[in-house]
């Protein structure tokens, strides 16, 4: 098949590399000349683990390609994927705007029958102003041209998206005609050799379905970000109160863990969006909202730790920050709850020296006009002169560091955990002072 995708982000350039993996001839375009010239030179604008050999293998193999030309990349597929941005709107609902120009472009240049899907995550409703942003221009051309819209949301997560596209738990798709039902199943075939994964629905469905999971999600981590808080003024311990529900199947091990806070490109601007949404037909999301709320305050939980030890003043506090991106194995520091802790710790006049295995050129850049915020090489050297170590993101080289050296680097022994990384007992052996999320009983 002939599959355009554009807009080569996260999702577009993992669904495009993917894509061409098994076997479709693929054209990425970017209307960002830079991220395509860095992929023309055999580079990879993002971290993302595997996808550099899926796409070095896929561009030798001629099968993956690249473009900022529109005209070329309506041209070029049958498939014309949508994979652009969503961010949020002023008001919180989802900004159409990269959307609906692609949409207007395919419009302006399509020539022949094309199959255009929403693959962005986008509000019930898009897929009928794609549609209409299309008409409208053939409309402009007094031409008619055949063309369906399907609305097929995309569920990888940052730091598996390689493995989640090749092998999804599903791939949900609406769709409301033959022809364009029969090309996702197509296209989507060789992703469900072991069984069936095509969740056929309506478009409207589709498209909420998608806001439906992350928020199902969002819930479940403020449900138990606000156990946490509520876990230690009880003297309680919210990991062990994890361990005693996740083991009931109707609740399920996944999505349980306390921290300080969810971040990244998706729960919260999907969840502002979906509030959006309903407000704009006249229903209020109350579960929601507290959802958003709550993670709003979690995201200040370090703070706060930091401050009960400290002092609400920090001048002439140093700290060190291990982790900045919003989870592991991505270098993706949108709405990070580390961005927060950075912010607040500086406006109280510490200073800070942060260590991440990826993301610190992101971080360079959004910190640009912060001097209080420095970077180390390695972990260690983070402590380096630090009064306390705070660790925001749970990489897997954290997991097991040299407790003894940590305590005799740092100026006073505290360490403050938004992931509860680390056995507390081991901590304390170690003359350590372990201040994580949750725990409230001294073990
Ligand atoms: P991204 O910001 O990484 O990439 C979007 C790309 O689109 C950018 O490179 C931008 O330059 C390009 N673009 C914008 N307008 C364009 C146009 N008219 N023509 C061509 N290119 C254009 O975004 P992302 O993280 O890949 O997310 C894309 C969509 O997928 C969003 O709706 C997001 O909510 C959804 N989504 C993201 C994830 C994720 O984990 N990142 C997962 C599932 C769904």
């Amino acid at each position: 098949m002939k599959i355009t995708v554009v807009g080569t982000g996260y999702v577009g350039l993992v669904s495009g590399a993917c894509l061409a993996e098994v076997g479709n001839d693929v054209l990425c375009l970017d209307l960002n000349p830079e991220k395509i010239r860095i992929l023309k030179d055999g580079g990879i604008p993002i971290h993302e683990p595997g996808l550099d050999q899926v796409v070095s293998r896929n561009v030798a193999a001629g099968r993956l390609h690249f473009t900022t030309s529109i005209e070329e990349a309506v041209r070029f597929g049958t498939v014309q994927f949508i994979a652009v941005g969503t961010p949020p709107d002023e008001d919180g609902s989802a900004d159409l705007q990269y959307v609906l120009a692609a949409a207007r472009n395919i419009g302006r240049l399509m020539t022949d029958y094309k199959v255009v899907i929403d693959k962005s995550t986008v509000p019930v409703g898009t897929a009928d102003k794609v549609r209409g942003a299309i008409a409208e221009e053939l409309v402009k051309r007094d031409v008619v041209v055949p063309y369906s819209v399907v609305s097929n949301p995309e569920f990888l997560k940052e730091g598996a998206a390689v493995e989640d596209f090749m092998r999804p738990d599903r791939i949900v798709v609406g769709a409301d005609d033959e022809q364009a039902i029969n090309l996702m199943r197509a296209l989507y075939a060789p992703f469900q050799r072991s069984h069936e994964k095509l969740v056929l629905m309506d478009v409207r469905s589709a498209e909420l379905t998608k806001y439906a999971a992350n928020a199902m999600l969002a819930t479940r981590i403020s449900f138990m970000n606000e156990l946490a808080v509520l876990a230690e003024k009880l003297g309680a311990d919210i990991e062990h109160v994890r361990q005693g529900i996740g083991s009931d199947p109707r609740i399920g091990r996944h999505f349980l863990y306390a921290g300080c806070g969810y971040g990244g490109s998706c729960f919260p601007k999907d969840v502002k969006a979906l509030i959006q949404t309903a407000a704009s037909a006249g229903q209020g999301l109350k579960v929601l909202q507290a959802v958003e709320d709550a993670n709003e305050a979690q995201k200040l939980v370090l703070v706060d730790k930091i401050t009960r030890r400290f002092g609400s003043d920090l001048s002439g506090k140093h700290f060190a920050l291990w982790g900045l991106a919003f989870k592991p194995n991505t270098d993706d520091m949108r709405e990070a709850p580390s961005r927060v802790l950075i912010s607040e710790l500086c406006k109280r006049g510490a200073t800070v020296t942060a260590y991440d295995p990826v993301a610190m050129d992101e971080a360079r850049r959004i910190f640009a006009e912060e001097p209080r915020l420095s970077y180390a090489v390695r972990p260690m050297q983070a402590l380096d002169g630090a009064d306390a170590l705070v660790i925001v993101t749970e990489w897997l080289e954290f997991r097991s560091p040299d407790f003894s050296a940590i305590r005799k680097t740092l100026k006073s022994p505290a360490v403050f955990d938004g992931r509860n990384m680390y056995d507390p007992a081991l901590l304390l052996a170690n003359g350590l002072e372990y201040e994580a999320i949750g725990l409230g009983i001294k073990r």
